[in-house]
């Protein structure tokens, strides 16, 4: 039961104009880029096609528009690691490793420790299935915090 939670770019249409109503300089390369049809995804990096501009999933951490996105996966998360319930140095994870891929259903909430984990296991064998199931587990539960006043 392999759920597919990217986003195929088929999913944008061409033939609308771009968000940014041409102007992605003014929109401070904020999310909307993030959403424009015109914009192609590559390892971590973003490129306008349009516009002929790329921004790297480094730079973008620092935008306001990453911040408003991650405030609100956290809010959504209860403002704890949806894998053990701790509130301490939270980070957002991309599950499908997609930094561009901002869509809420690829972000989760988790602790600087279960994200390093998380990380650590993906990079072994079959690590992916297995963090694949974690988070299934999670999220079926609605979080680990919120649904239970865990004792672990
Ligand atoms: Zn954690
Ligand atoms: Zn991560």
């Amino acid at each position: 039961m392999a759920v597919d939670l990217q986003l195929s770019l088929d999913a944008f249409d061409r033939t609308l104009p771009p968000p940014c109503g041409g102007r992605p300089d003014r929109n401070g390369f904020l999310r909307l880029c993030y959403r424009c049809p015109f914009a192609t995804r590559d390892r971590g990096s973003l490129f306008c096609e349009e516009f002929g501009i790329s921004i790297t999933a480094r730079e973008k951490y620092a935008l306001r528009g990453w911040r408003v996105v991650r405030d609100a996966i956290m809010d959504r998360d209860g403002r704890c690691c949806v894998i053990c319930g701790g509130s301490e140095s939270l980070h957002v994870h991309h599950i499908d490793l997609d930094p561009t891929n901002d869509v809420p259903e690829n972000l989760i909430t988790l602790c600087g420790i279960c994200h390093a984990r998380v990380h650590t296991d993906l990079r072994r064998e079959g690590g992916a299935a297995r963090v694949a199931k974690v988070i299934a587990v999670v999220r079926q539960r609605g979080g680990a915090a919120r649904s239970t006043p865990s004792s672990r």
